[in-house]
Formats: structure tokens, sequence, C-alpha cells
């Protein structure tokens, strides 16, 4: 093989890495990926009988605030003027997410302007009001007050992470911001949309230069190829996207993580939801949400009598599952701490993305994080090791 550099993972952490390697320094670049396609859970196909795109693990909008990061996706891809916005079904009745001055008026069939309803917040957040807790169960009581947590957070979490929310970061919730206006974007960054034809073509953008090599249907830990031997003598550089404890073989056990399973239908209607995302809060329903895929992309030529919908749902992943979020107990965040430990020793070998640092990047991150790695650590190295 002749590789200057071998990505293990094409996910966007590796291939960013891959891309700037091959395109700023001129290196050859192999880049293996055990699953048949490119792209990790960004990946992308057309549904076959509707044409409609589906993300196949889930849906993935894409959002920055970073302008580098903006810079550089743009040289791959132009984005749609997409705005995502959700609505949360709660009791027979439709509400807007996330919780907005129309979430509050709407629930409590009243017409509170900022104020009032920041005081009636206030005083439903009780003895929470002003602190600062570090528990999701508070943190959400503190953000919106006791009836409002209960009808849109508590249950969602409970079916999304089957832990007590007492026992859940607090972090899990901030990134849900609450309004005190009618301004219902899901997102608070500069820039958003989705990308004009779609991931895939997105992410195959990246890998198109012949230097960079994409080997499909390859596993690292496989044996069938000499990648581990040729480290372990030292002579090609890896960065490993793959989950952190694999690489290591469990050494310190498995870090804990959520996996999602996706139900999908193609009904006989032009429109199921009228939206994209339908968040389901309540306990009765087995599922969080549902995504109707046309939706993401309503200036597309899409079929007017179809539609391709996905219901999500949420558990702890089993050996063989596919890793989604990190639960991150207490006991994983000790784990963690060995297998960077671990990981600082191995020579040559720089992990990355969400599943080799154990955590929940969104994509803008994982470039953004990809980016710096390369700046920081590959670039320097390589160049020295090239003169
Ligand atoms: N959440 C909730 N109700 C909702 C939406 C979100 O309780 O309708 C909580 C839940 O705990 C979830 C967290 O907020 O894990 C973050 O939600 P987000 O939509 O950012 O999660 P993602 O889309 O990344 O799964």
């Amino acid at each position: 093989m002749n590789a200057d550099l071998l990505v293990v993972g094409s996910g966007f952490f590796g291939l960013t890495i891959a891309e700037r390697a091959a395109n700023e320094l001129g290196l050859n670049v192999v880049v293996i990926d055990r699953r048949p396609h490119i792209g990790g859970n960004a990946f992308s196909e057309a549904e076959p009988e509707t044409g409609i795109e589906v993300h196949r693990y889930g849906a993935h909008l894409f959002h920055t605030s970073n302008e580098r990061v903006w810079e550089y996706v743009n040289r791959f891809t132009s984005f749609t003027g997409y705005v995502h916005r959700v609505y949360t079904r709660h009791d027979g009745e439709v509400f807007p997410m996330p919780i907005n001055l129309g979430t509050i008026n709407q629930f409590f069939r009243a017409a509170y302007g900022p104020e009032e309803a920041r005081a009636l917040i206030r005083e439903q957040a009780g003895e929470l009001a002003g602190t600062d807790p570090q528990n999701l169960n508070d943190k959400g009581i503190q953000l919106i007050g006791r009836p409002l947590y209960e009808a849109f957070i508590k249950h969602y979490t409970a079916k999304q992470w089957q832990t007590d929310p007492k026992d859940l970061p607090a972090s899990v919730i901030a990134r849900l911001p609450v309004r005190y206006t009618y301004d219902n974007r899901y997102f608070n960054d500069t820039h958003e949309g989705l990308p004009v034809d779609g991931y895939t073509a997105w992410l195959e953008r990246m890998a198109d230069n012949p230097r960079i090599e994409v080997r499909l249907d390859t596993d690292f830990f496989a044996g069938d190829h000499d990648f581990a031997s040729k480290n372990v003598l030292g002579r090609l550089p890896i960065v490993y996207t793959g989950p952190v404890d694999r690489y290591f073989d469990y050494a310190e056990g498995a870090l804990s993580w959520r996996t999602l399973d996706f139900e999908e239908e193609v009904l006989p209607v032009g429109d199921f939801q009228g939206t994209s995302v339908m968040n389901y809060p309540d306990e009765d329903v087995p599922f969080t949400r549902i995504h109707e895929f046309r939706h993401f992309h309503p200036e597309r030529d899409y079929p007017t009598d179809k539609t391709v919908i996905m219901r999500e749902f949420s558990r702890f992943a089993e050996p063989g599952d596919e890793p989604y979020y990190p639960v991150n107990t207490a006991e994983d965040r000790e784990r963690l701490l060995a297998y960077r430990d671990l990981a600082h020793g191995e020579r040559n070998v720089l992990f990355g993305g969400r599943l080799g640092t154990y955590k929940y990047l969104d994509m803008h991150m994982a470039i953004g994080s990809a980016l710096s790695m390369f700046d920081n650590k590959i670039a320097p190295a390589l160049r020295a090791g090239a003169s």
C-alpha cells in the first residue's frame, strides 16, 4: 500500500482529515470503512420507490456559527435555505418546539407578553428559580417550570435515555433553547441549511481526489490486511475514528451508548404530518419522533402521492448495535479517562470524531475538530516527516 496516512472511518471527521492531507499536503491517503457506504452516520440515499432522500441514521441538520467551518463546507456543496423547526404532539394537541412564547401561551391558554411569561415560569420553577442545577431534571424545571417540563421534557427524556433525569447531566437539555419570543427556529446558529444535492454527494466530493482512496467493507480489526502491523512498525500514521474502547480491545471495559431503531414506511399520501419532525413527548407512545423526509427538501420535485416517514425509537446499545449517543455515566467517564491515557501513549495514532472521543458531536463540531487536529497535529508532524 502506497499511503502516507491511513484514516479509519469515512465520516465527516475522517473525510475532513483525508481531504486536507491530500489537498493541502499532497499526501496519499487511504480511508477505510467497515460499512458498505461512505459518510458514517451522515450517509443518506434515495428511497427507491419515491426517490425521496432518506437520512439512513436519523435526520441530520447542518448548522454552524463557526465561519471557518462554514467556508470549508461550502467548498464541497451549496446549501438550501432550509430552516429547522420542530413541533411536538402532547395530549392530542400540537405545540411548537423548542419552548417559546407560542408554546407557553398555547399551553396555558393565555396571551402573555414576554415579561408576564418570564414571571410565570419563575414562579413555576419554585425553589429552583435562579439556581444553577447540574442534573437534567432540576435544570429542566428551573428553565421552564414544572408543568411544561412534565408535558414536553420528562417522558421524552425518559424514552430517549431510559435513565432517571436526575442522573443525567444538565448539559443534555442545555442544547435546547427556551425563548420568550415567538421565534421557533430549532437552532440559534448563524448558518443553517441542507446540502443541495444531498449528504452523500457532499461526502463523495470531499473524497474526490486521486490521492484519496476509499475502501469500503474494510474492517480495521478484521486482520485480512496489514494496516495494523504497519503501524506497529511505526511507518504509517493513523487517524482512527472508530470506537475508542474497541481499539484497545475493551481493556478498560465497554463505554455505554444509546442506539436508535428506525421504522421506515412509504405511505400512499402526499403529506403525512405537514412538517419534517414531529416529537412525541407522551409516555403512552413508544417512539420519540417521526421524521417525514420530503419536508427537508421542499424545493425538490418529489412525487405528490407518496411520502416516506420514519419512526425513531431509542434504547441502550447491545454489542453489535450502532452507537449513537454516549450515555456518559460516572463509570463511563472514568473509563474514558483511562482510554485517553492509553490513546496518548499510542504511537502514530490520533483519535478523533464522535466514536473516537466518546463525545456527542454535531456535524459542524466534527468538521471543526478535524480541521484543528489537522492544523495542530497532523500537518506539522507530516511536514516534518516529509522533509
Ligand atoms: N428533549 C425533550 N423533548 C423534546 C426534545 C428534546 O425532552 O421534545 C430533550 C431530551 O432530553 C433530548 C435533549 O432535549 O435528549 C436534546 O434534544 P435534541 O433535539 O437536541 O436531540 P437530538 O436531536 O440531537 O437527538
